[in-house]
């Protein structure tokens, strides 16, 4: 396990590429108007209204709340948690596919809602844009994706600038930073 906790959100961005960790560290705040583009902003808007706790007055729905994994060393934010239905969502923007990394997202709250003593019965992911909503199976119940997520935390463990080069150059020509970057295939 890792020695140096690892936020919950840098998971996806880690399956995606680990040097993109660092640019979106970078422009979390105001600077994302000057990184992001439209189609990003929008995706962090889609976190808006449970950063602001509007999305639900309900009692029982936690939203928003600081979470800590001490199994993994995992912190981070649950997007939305049904605590009387036992229902985790994370909700994004427009899913117009599955990633794994959504997945290890959900993961990762999962077993620090577990860990807080909650019963989490279902989870799920949920496309704001066209209101669909994803089934994820959990952890214990899919073997295949749950080695992935243990194997992911090891590798971010390992993970060393010093040795790492992009080889999908698809990622570089799909990547919001790859004018700023220096590890860019492209270069
Ligand atoms: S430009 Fe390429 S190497 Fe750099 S962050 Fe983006 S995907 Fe990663």
């Amino acid at each position: 396990m890792s020695e140096t906790p690892i936020s919950i959100s840098s998971l996806n961005d880690f399956v995606f590429c680990p040097v993109s960790i660092y640019f979106h560290s970078i422009d979390a705040d105001e600077d994302d108007l000057l990184i992001k583009d439209e189609y990003q902003l929008k995706g962090t808007d889609s976190h808006k209204s449970s950063d602001s706790a509007t999305y639900s007055t309900k009692k029982s729905m936690l939203q928003n709340i600081c979470v800590y994994c001490e199994q993994y060393n995992l912190y981070g934010r649950i997007d939305t948690f049904d605590v009387e239905k036992g229902i985790l969502t994370e909700r994004k923007k427009k899913i117009k596919t599955v990633f794994d990394g959504y997945i290890f997202q959900l993961y990762a709250q999962y077993f620090a809602l577990i860990e807080m003593g909650y019963t989490v019965k279902k989870l799920r992911l949920y496309s704001m844009d066209d209101n669909k909503i994803y089934s994820v199976k959990k952890p214990e119940s899919n073997t295949e994706m749950y080695e992935k997520f243990n194997a992911l935390l090891k590798k971010i463990d390992c993970f060393s600038f010093e040795t790492f080069c992009q080889e999908n150059a698809e990622k570089c020509n799909n990547c919001i930073y790859e004018p700023l970057c220096s590890f860019s295939i492209k270069k």
